[in-house]
């Protein structure tokens, strides 16, 4: 897609409603040959200026917080559910007033809010996070499966603490005499990032094992998110089978639900920044009015090389290895590119170009709209990234939000 760039203020993050609804439009269609429900995880993707638009495709939003949970409150229209790793004392009376599904992550959570839930004036519905313990993601800080993970209920404690397994009294954080399951009308798993239906399929053969008679109970299971749907190899057909015959397996439940966020919003939007200067240490490095730290920061968390629209791969030959050894030089001129805070690893990689690199070149990295303005900082006083919305059925570009010094200094005091 060519921008037009001479329009853009630098930094900014550019979200095309073109594409954002291209995406949409795969997801509406796995609910309508499915009968699931989708539900945009705001962890990945929150711009609530999109949300009027992507609740005309999704069923409703995830939260998992109480920020989240109000932010999907006032601008999306549909479902709101909440699963979170604990739930303050202090928040749940707001959440109450809001949300229609709260998932536990521990038995002991969930009897500690039972009878408020049971007793508030708006029926709420009451899941379980559950945790199968089978690993299919290999960046060990975003599997909810390795060991020691304190998200969802692992089997073994799960069946204790249903009565499935004898009970080891005192450790599972339950009252015993009355059903831990009364009350619970869902099971909520998520384990995937980034994943293709053959993970989904081979956690789905997992869950069934240890938890399928607890789902033959329930009126929903949640699947959670880092389904990769709207990556073009993405097997949808194989997601709409597995979804389907899970359902015929389950005919109690009413329900199935996916919570992606990063699949909303994956390639729909794209983070314009300029060359501030270019300096030589052996190598050719472009200084940039962008951040990897603070504007992009799972390019050094996940870690990840974005995409350039226009540059090609480079290597400079130089370590940190992660920032592109392994890459030969596509083009002619090589650079590395670097942020604009005073971090040193502030480097969001090697790229190669066919013409010298000047400053004021607008340089435009891919796929920047998940997990980035949701994560972004100001660290070190470096300003935000404007927001821009560009509409292709009008080809008209809105500035959405620019940041100032008010909003670096309000968060602090
Ligand atoms: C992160 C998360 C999601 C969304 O994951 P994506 O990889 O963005 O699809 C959904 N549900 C839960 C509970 C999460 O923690």
């Amino acid at each position: 897609m060519d921008y037009a760039l001479d329009k853009l203020t630098t930094p900014c993050y550019l979200i095309d409603l073109g594409l954002l609804k291209k995406n949409l439009e795969i997801l509406k269609d796995v609910q309508a040959r499915t009968g699931c429900k989708i539900l945009l995880a705001q962890k990945g993707y929150a711009a609530w200026s999109t949300y009027d638009l992507c609740s005309q495709y999704l069923a409703g939003t995830a939260a998992s917080s109480l920020h989240e949970a109000k932010l999907g409150a006032e601008y999306f229209k549909g479902e709101l559910h909440l699963c979170a790793p604990a739930y303050r004392d202090d928040e749940m009376d707001e959440y109450l007033r809001i949300v229609n599904h709260i998932v536990f992550n521990s038995f002991a959570q969930w009897n500690r809010f039972k009878s408020k839930i049971q007793n508030a004036s708006r029926k709420i519905a009451c899941g379980l996070r559950i945790n199968p313990m089978h690993s299919e993601v290999e960046t060990k800080i975003y599997d909810p499966c390795a060991p020691g993970s304190r998200l969802g209920i692992p089997p073994d404690v799960f069946k204790r603490g249903t009565g499935i397994l004898p009970v080891n009294h005192g450790q599972d954080g339950h009252a015993t005499d009355e059903n831990p399951l009364d009350g619970i009308t869902g099971l909520h798993f998520h384990t995937l990032c980034e994943l293709n239906t053959d993970s989904l399929a081979r956690t789905l053969a997992v869950v069934e094992k240890q938890f399928g008679e607890t789902i033959e109970k329930m009126d929903r299971v949640n699947f959670g998110g880092g389904h990769h749907i709207t990556r073009p190899d993405y097997d949808v057909d194989l997601l709409c089978e597995l979804i389907t015959d899970f359902h015929k397996r389950y005919p109690n439940l009413k329900t199935i639900y996916l919570e992606p966020g990063e699949a909303v919003a994956l390639n729909t939007g794209v983070l314009v920044a300029s060359v501030l200067d270019i300096v030589r240490n052996d190598i050719d490095i472009a200084i940039l009015d962008t951040s990897a730290s603070a504007h992009m920061p799972d390019v050094l968390e996940m870690p990840y090389r974005p995409t350039i629209i226009g540059g090609g791969q480079g290597d400079t030959g130089l370590k940190p290895a992660k920032h592109g050894q392994g890459w030969p030089s596509h083009k002619k001129y090589t650079y590395r590119l670097a942020g604009s805070t005073c971090l040193a690893g502030d480097v969001i990689g090697d790229y190669s170009f066919d013409k010298p690199l000047a400053v004021g070149n607008k340089l435009v990295f891919g796929d920047m709209a998940h997990y980035t303005m949701v994560k972004n900082t100001m660290f070190n006083g470096v300003n935000l990234p404007d927001i821009v919305l560009y509409d292709p059925d009008t080809d008209k570009y809105k500035l959405q939000r620019r940041f100032t010094y008010d909003d670096f200094k309000n968060r602090l005091s």
